[in-house]
């Protein structure tokens, strides 16, 4: 290959050759019908959509729309299998199967990688070494729970649910099936869940798990389609518990569907994650936690750290920092191992995306935009640092969602804290310092459910993860993820 057609070639960036992970392993069905009851069945309506590869704009399947009687069936059969069936099931015996789920799932990493990044558009790396291990750590960690749930601290005989409805959205959908289901099968419930339509693969590859792990019939039901869906599932009145993933807005909306009712509900929804960056922090490991924080997954994270929150006396030197390494990151197919950031989700957050960057052009904040070269077919947004940026922004207010980071800066600690706090959301925060006083000083004032200490992006199944404010309530992972699904 010549210098010439290469991106990034001016700044003398390592050139690599292609290396794409091989789409054959996915074996993906041209249709698949809804996981209800142990069986995939039709639709009753017969209406499908299709889910389509973000990369490439090419279909991958067709995917059946669940109505309102499919949604009702999928409950009854929950409800039959809480009741005659899961609910009489030892600990250790629902415990076996999720092992087994957990095992399958490492099993099947492989096609679990492909499938979700054909569906997604997120960079193969990622979801090898990201979103299938932490799923299957999920089941593995909740698994050791199912014995144990007198000594989790909810007294001494804690009690399930029901039939849980959950709803999870598009960035992490294998891994967000695995934070949903593990715990509430732990704590003895049944579940029906309702994936993003635009990612619904990874999920119903894991109905193919759960067949193959034996899990009872009805235990778990996988019913696909788009928001009409959810909100057939979040009206059932024989759903008596409410777990979502997805944006603010429906967020609310759920919370007034479910207000008057005797459902249960835990909301995880947006959120504008400031990242604190003082002046004694080791920079280079820095640089590498603010491009993690706000590009990994495309930016398409919730708890992403998309406000960079500077000290004015080496705001230039980190700036100047960032923007070479925006320069340096791979843009492009999503399925080669070397790519670092992949394809927007679809054609609707993209469309998303470009407007608020045009508002933060015309708001008057100064922008940087990588200069790689983007594939011609598919979703992209090129890497995007916008300098100068003040509170009144939108770019600094709102959630973008995608490759685009918003820098501010500030000269005293508590100036830090007022604008770390100056937002509706209250999900995560990152804080980068030499001394740990100073860390701690500012993680005990900060509103947000999770604070990050010189790094960003940290999941671990035994760690509670969720928000306050307008980022949601509830915690998901570790034993406080179990509250939300025990009668406490
Ligand atoms: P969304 O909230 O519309 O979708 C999330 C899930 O909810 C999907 O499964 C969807 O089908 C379902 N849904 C939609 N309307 C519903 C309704 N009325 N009742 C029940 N379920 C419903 O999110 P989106 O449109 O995909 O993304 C919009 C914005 O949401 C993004 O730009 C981003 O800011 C935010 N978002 C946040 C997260 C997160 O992890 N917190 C995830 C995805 C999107
Ligand atoms: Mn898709």
């Amino acid at each position: 290959m010549t210098e010439n057609n290469l991106p990034n070639s001016k700044l003398g960036s390592l050139q690599y050759d292609p290396a794409p992970e091989s789409a054959a392993i996915a074996k993906l069905k041209s249709s698949y019908g809804l996981f209800i009851n142990g069986k995939f069945t039709d639709p009753s309506k017969h209406e499908q959509f299709e889910t389509i590869n973000p990369a490439t704009e090419k279909r991958l399947a067709t995917i059946s729309q669940g109505s309102t009687s499919d949604i009702d069936k999928a409950v009854k059969a929950a409800r039959k299998a809480y009741d005659n069936v899961w609910s009489k099931t030892t600990g250790a015996e629902r415990a076996k199967y999720l092992y087994r789920i957990a095992r399958i799932i490492q099993e099947r990493s492989r096609e679990l990688a492909v499938v979700e990044t054909l569906d997604n558009g997120k960079p193969i790396r990622e979801s090898r070494d990201v979103d299938v291990p932490l799923a299957a750590a999920h089941f593995f960690y909740y698994a050791g729970w199912a014995d144990k749930l007198e000594h989790a601290g909810f007294g001494n005989a804690p009690k399930p649910i029901g039939v849980a409805g959950q709803i999870i959205p598009w960035n992490f959908p294998l891994m967000m099936a695995a934070w949903k289901l593990a715990p509430a099968l732990a704590a003895g419930n049944t579940c029906v869940l309702k994936p993003a339509e635009t990612t619904p693969l990874s999920a119903l590859l894991l109905g193919e798990i759960l067949q193959q792990a034996g899990l009872p019939d009805g235990v778990v039901n996988i019913v696909t389609g788009d928001g009409v869906t959810g909100s057939a599932l979040v009206d059932h009145p024989g759903v008596d518990k409410i777990a979502f993933t997805g944006s603010t807005g429906v967020g609310r909306l759920i919370q007034q569907r479910v207000a008057t009712s005797h459902k249960r509900l835990t909301l995880e929804l947006g959120g504008k994650g400031a990242n604190i960056v003082y002046e004694d922090a080791p920079i280079d490991e820095m640089i590498e936690g603010i491009i993690d924080g706000i590009f990994f997954n495309q930016g398409h994270v919730c708890c992403a750290g998309s406000r960079l929150l500077v000290q004015e006396s080496i705001a230039d030197d980190v700036l100047r920092r960032l923007v070479r390494r925006v320069e340096q990151l791979r843009v492009g197919d999503p399925m080669d191992k070397n790519t670092d950031i992949g394809a927007i989700n679809s054609a609707d957050q993209l469309k998303r995306i470009k407007e608020l960057v045009a508002y933060g052009e015309q708001e008057g904040a100064t922008r940087y935009t990588s200069s790689c070269e983007l594939p011609k077919k598919g979703f992209w947004f090129a890497p995007t640092v916008f300098a100068d940026v003040s509170q009144s922004h939108r770019i600094a207010r709102e959630e973008i969602f995608g490759p685009v980071l918003s820098v501010l800066t500030f000269r005293t600690p508590e100036e830090a804290i007022t604008k770390a706090n100056n937002t509706n959301y209250g999900l995560a925060c990152g804080v980068w310092s030499e001394k740990g006083s100073r860390t701690l000083w500012t993680a005990e004032r900060l509103r947000a459910g999770v604070v990050w200490a010189n790094t960003y992006n940290k999941f671990d199944p035994t760690s509670p993860f969720g928000g306050t404010r307008e980022s949601g309530f509830g915690r998901e992972g570790g034993k406080h993820g179990l509250e939300a699904y025990l009668n406490v």
